[in-house]
């Protein structure tokens, strides 16, 4: 561990530990974000799938790190809690972008266990169907998931697309080579929604759908722990929008949860974390109180409620909670 890391974890360690560390959370609240959960913690390591990924071993040192500092509560709760009432610990919320299947598969039987609740926010187009999250089967057919021969129509693909595939991706270092891969697949987000699905269709279609399914979502509502709220229908990027498509986007995933769910959250989570005035505004005029970004911070209900921040996990940080509490503190400096 490099004296920088020990230096984080300590100062995470006396942020949560020390009433004088834990003084700047005092009527705050910690709202954390979440991808997926793998069965294989190795498998979650990797560079390329450290941001969206952690495996059961890291998830569940989380879950019980979270017990011990923490007030685990139902996200509605921790938006809507009166200031003036500050509990004994601060209080913290899980959520899930995009409803992935392994929420329900490896997340849920953790939760359960230590009985922590969770909102899952999904892109309504993918549940139930075998429609796969571009970034999933790109990446893990140039990385090789599916064999050799699956990669080279998708490399003509996307030469085509006139995004060459970098030679750093063919290094014989794991580590080297998954890092490229992260940083291409990061430069691919601004290709157009039709190219991205064309290079998607070029890539083989994994056994399991890749998200949930409507069945999954009532089984979970059902268990009293798990909420859930819209991301998009297709996981356009909002701002990217004209207003007919914007309107259509957040209306066809309002009405999909309204019809999939008994209790959809008032709570919408953008994808990709981009928003702006005209999007805020849209969501506000479909009903939603409050809407989830990727920007990094404390809860506190004098912000706007349009533009809640969130601090993500990965497995680095799932892993070593104190890094997740070095974070969560610097997001508490004013
Ligand atoms: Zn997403």
């Amino acid at each position: 561990m490099s004296i920088k890391q020990v230096f984080k974890r300590t100062g995470g360690w006396l942020y949560l530990n020390t009433p004088l560390g834990r003084h700047p959370l005092r009527g705050a609240g910690v709202i954390l974000m979440l991808h997926r959960v793998l069965n294989n913690d190795r498998a979650a390591e990797l560079p390329h799938r450290n941001e969206l990924c952690v495996g059961p071993e890291a998830f569940e040192h989380l879950l019980i790190w979270l017990q011990r500092h923490f007030e685990c509560v139902p996200l509605m709760t921790l938006l809507l809690a009166d200031p003036e009432s500050v509990p004994n610990r601060p209080r913290v919320a899980l959520t899930f972008d995009d409803g992935w299947r392994d929420n329900a598969t490896n997340a849920f039987p953790l939760l359960r266990q230590y009985q922590i609740p969770a909102s899952i926010f999904l892109s309504t187009d993918f549940i139930g169907s075998r429609q796969p999250f571009w970034w999933e089967s790109i990446g893990e057919t140039l990385w090789g998931s599916h064999g050799q021969a699956a990669r080279q129509p998708l490399i003509e693909q996307l030469q085509h697309a006139g995004r060459p595939l970098p030679v750093m991706l063919d290094d014989l270092d794991e580590q080297r080579r998954s890092v490229s891969l992260l940083h291409y697949l990061h430069s691919l987000k601004t290709l157009d929604p039709h190219t991205l699905s064309h290079l998607t269709d070029a890539c083989p279609r994994g056994a399991q759908p890749q998200a949930l399914d409507w069945f999954q979502v009532r089984m979970l509502e059902d268990s009293g722990l798990v909420r859930f709220g819209p991301h998009g229908a297709s996981h356009a990027i909002l701002t990217g929008l004209d207003d007919q498509r914007l309107h259509e986007e957040l209306g066809r995933s309002r009405i999909a949860l309204e019809n999939g769910c008994a209790q959809p959250l008032p709570v919408y989570c953008y994808p990709n974390g981009n928003h702006d005035a005209r999007v805020r505004q849209q969501v506000a005029a479909h009903g939603f109180a409050f809407a989830l970004g990727t920007e990094t911070g404390l809860y506190r209900n004098d912000g706007d409620p349009l533009n809640v921040p969130r601090f993500g996990v990965s497995q680095h940080n799932a892993h070593q909670p104190e890094l997740l509490a070095w974070r969560i503190s610097r997001g508490a400096r004013p």
